[in-house]
């Protein structure tokens, strides 16, 4: 039986790329060891490190003079409370604006960060807690705050930025759910950060991509939290997920033979729209959010009626169609459609709403 991953994260990779860790899985580059055994200290896995961020930078259409790639661990959570150490030193305050769930986690973190006044500035919570839009953005009173951070991909709500907000303050953005999957003018964003079980590698990997600017403002943070130490150790100040970096580096390549981030984002609005199309018109399904800020990523969809759900969710279970029960805090079903998922299993999954619609009338 074909089967389908649509889980949230860790998500589907590439088919291509699976098969290619298999294949030199015990012997990397004619090394006869594994690169789950090699040291991060050989060149091995220096030209591995090399190459990644290099691809990272090209993808993004960024320019390694002004721009860094830091290779960490600790997920997009420790960004959370990294970034405002790293980069709230003049003004110590922060704008942040709430979209969703890991917006709310990215300011009660900030929160907690002594001296650190942090505003929300706009949000789209409605009464009931729940998240369909992006607000309006705000105009933000220049040289006061440190930077205005967003969510562009919205993984628990289904939402996504289209236009970012045009402001003078430094623009940060959790891409964690959207990281090449979606075309922004990246280098709008003095900093962005994403964890790689999305749309990109293995857990135990996140990327933080910075403006040099960003380097060498503060002082005394402990070593393992400063940007800057980081950075002049190339990530490697404690041992680095070599096999991480590795499998992200052979995703990027991917990506790049695909055509890059304007023809992946291409292709995943196709599938986006395949889906959405057919939640549109369905009467039995539905998808909830504001049809202008859709995620090209993720697609919560209910029934209203939960019972339904399960059995939907069973029974798509059993049809190779598997990782569609959404998100505990808004219930109903999710299909992530990262980068790596074909065309051929949204249709799939779109064959099988459609079944089950009609045995459900
Ligand atoms: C999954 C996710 C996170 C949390 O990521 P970790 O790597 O588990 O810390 C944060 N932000 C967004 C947008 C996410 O989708």
């Amino acid at each position: 039986m074909t089967t389908y991953n649509f889980a949230a994260g860790p998500a589907v990779l590439p088919h291509e790329v699976l098969e290619k860790v298999q294949k030199e899985l015990l012997n990397f580059n004619n090394s006869n060891m594994s690169i789950l055994e090699i040291s991060h200290r050989s060149a091995l896995y220096q030209d591995v490190y090399k190459d990644a961020k290099k691809r990272v930078l090209a993808l993004m259409k960024l320019s390694a003079d002004e721009y860094d790639v830091l290779f960490l661990g600790g997920g997009a959570t420790l960004q959370f409370t990294m970034l405002p150490l790293n980069i709230a030193n003049k003004h110590h305050k922060a704008a942040y604006i709430n979209t969703g769930h890991w917006s709310k986690r990215a300011i009660a973190e900030a929160k907690k960060i002594p001296g650190l006044t942090v505003d929300t500035v706009a949000s789209s919570e409605n009464k009931d807690g729940t998240f369909t839009t992006i607000p309006e953005f705000p105009d933000l009173p220049e040289d006061t705050y440190d930077y205005l951070h967003i969510t562009t991909n919205n993984t628990i709500m289904g939402s996504a930025y289209y236009d970012l907000p045009e402001t003078s303050t430094p623009l940060v953005a959790d891409m964690s759910s959207n990281f090449l999957g979606q075309e922004y003018p990246f280098d709008k964003f003095d900093l962005i950060y994403a964890g790689a079980q999305k749309n990109l590698a293995p857990a135990g990997l996140t990327l933080v991509i910075l403006n040099k600017i960003l380097l060498g403002q503060v002082e005394g943070l402990p070593d393992m939290l400063d940007y800057t130490a980081q950075s002049k150790k190339e990530s490697a100040l404690n041992t680095p997920p070599v096999f991480q970096v590795y499998v992200a580096d052979l995703v990027l390549k991917w990506l790049e033979e695909k055509g890059g981030v304007a023809q992946i984002a291409k292709e995943n609005k196709h599938k986006a729209d395949l889906l959405y199309d057919y939640l549109d018109n369905s009467k039995l399904f539905k998808n909830n959010v504001d049809p202008a800020c859709r995620s090209l990523m993720n697609v919560p969809f209910v029934t209203g009626n939960k019972d339904l759900d399960a059995k939907f969710v069973k029974e798509a279970t059993e049809a190779g169609l598997l990782n569609l029960k959404g998100h505990r805090l808004v219930g109903g079903m999710r299909a992530s459609i990262y980068n790596a998922m074909t065309y051929e299993g949204v249709k799939a999954l779109c064959a099988f709403l459609q079944k089950f619609e009609a045995e459900n009338k």
